[in-house]
């Protein structure tokens, strides 16, 4: 047992007593990971089919990633951007490049990612587009997950993420997620921006009709709106592209990234800029301490660096594929849906069958760990380092839980 003496049954007590239940955690306690696989205090191996809601697309304690951090670690971590630091340019640049994006505004989680793109795009709607001060619009979707700001929480359409949680910032308008004739008939014009991700991730993996992020481009672009995706989960190879735009063939004029910025090392993200939204900022308007650090820098260059060398992308795209047929093999009258684009996979159980956590509970008994997102779905979104004979061995075991009596 290497956390000290203590058994895991104390930990979850003392987790328990101490901390704050914000989250309902499978009852497993981990301590050591290496690529597709974790292990629990007991030296139970498990196949990790969340990958942290898709930060370790790299795979758990990726070795240069590690090394990476280590050695800069040792040499500079923190400047403020009071000063400048040497990894920041090269960040920058080879973000840039990878994703075809011309400014960078570095932060660190995703719900921040997502809070400085609304500032942006009401800045812009205000000092570009011509906007009144104050009437700016922001169009989001139904079912949407940006994170857990006060901003963002006040245009979820998840009650249990709004209660109780007001008063909440105006100028959000919701419209149905998938249909491009809704954003058209929302627009006004103080709309400013269209937020949106382009497979919903906790929402369930819901994956809008073909053509819908083409004709919201085209939309955008005819208004002069601001379209802004949130790619923090899709984005990062996980849906078989770089990001997942590219699957229509479109660039939006902001596109957030986050989670796998630094292969789950470290909290990296950034809102990435074709247009001229980023150009708003002037100096003093926003900012992060943390924000653009040497360290989240190196980290980040060198987990975008092994998602494209390593040919972890592809990986996702084959292996995608390929389980999702496993997956659509499975026989079980408890099924309902079973969809996916790449390693972003879901089982969704019809209602009677009485929830997707049971199975969670049965597969971490079968070395599989997963998670239920909203009551009947569960999503398989493993490392992309997967392999196929892993492939095999988790459908193996998910086809028995499935239709298990
Ligand atoms: C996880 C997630 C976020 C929030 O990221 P945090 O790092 O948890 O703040 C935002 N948008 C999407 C689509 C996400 O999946």
């Amino acid at each position: 047992m290497t956390a000290g003496t203590m058994h895991p049954d104390d930990l979850l007590g003392i987790e328990d007593e101490l901390g704050a239940h914000n989250y309902k955690p499978l009852n497993v306690v981990l301590t050591r990971g290496e690529g597709v696989y974790v292990w629990d205090v007991d030296g139970n191996r498990y196949l990790d089919c969340l990958a942290a809601y898709s930060a370790v697309n790299q795979g758990h304690c990726h070795p240069k990633i590690y090394q990476t951090m280590i050695d800069q670690a040792k040499r500079l971590t923190l400047t403020s951007r009071a000063f400048h630091n040497d990894q920041l340019a090269p960040f920058y640049q080879e973000v840039c490049k990878l994703t075809n994006s011309s400014k960078v505004l570095p932060m660190n989680s995703g719900a921040e990612a997502v809070e400085s793109a609304v500032k942006c795009v009401r800045k812009w709607g205000y000092e570009v587009k011509g906007v009144p001060d104050g009437e700016a619009e922001i169009i989001v979707c139904q079912n949407n997950f940006h994170g857990r700001t006060l901003a963002i929480v006040g245009f979820s359409t998840d009650p249990i993420a709004r209660r109780h949680f007001g008063p909440f910032p105006p100028g959000f308008k919701v419209i149905p997620f998938g249909d491009a004739a809704a954003l058209e008939a929302a627009i006004t014009p103080n709309t400013v921006a269209f937020l949106v991700e382009p497979i919903q991730g906790e929402g369930g993996v819901i994956i809008p009709p073909d053509g819908y992020l083409r004709a919201v481009r085209e939309i955008c672009t005819r208004h002069n709106v601001t379209l802004v995706m949130d790619e923090i989960q899709t984005g990062l190879g996980r849906t078989g592209k770089l990001l997942a735009e590219e699957h229509e063939g479109v660039e939006a004029d902001l596109t957030l990234v986050g989670k796998a910025l630094s292969g789950g090392f470290y909290p990296v993200s950034a809102v990435l800029s074709t247009s001229e939204v980023l150009g708003v900022l002037q100096p003093g308007e926003h900012g992060s301490t943390f924000g653009g650090n040497p360290l989240a820098c190196a980290i980040a260059r060198t987990a975008l660096k092994v998602l494209v060398e390593e040919g972890m992308i592809d990986n996702a795209a084959t292996l995608g594929a390929y389980f999702l047929d496993g997956l659509r093999g499975i026989r079980s009258n408890k099924i309902r849906d079973v969809r996916g684009r790449g390693l972003m996979l879901a089982v969704e159980f019809h209602p009677e069958v009485g929830g997707a956590r049971q199975f969670c509970e049965t597969l971490k008994g079968e070395g599989i760990l997963c998670k239920e997102t909203h009551e009947d779905t569960i999503r398989f979104a493993p490392p992309l380092v997967i392999t196929r004979d892993q492939v095999d061995w988790a459908l193996e075991r998910i086809q028995r839980v499935l239709t298990r009596a």
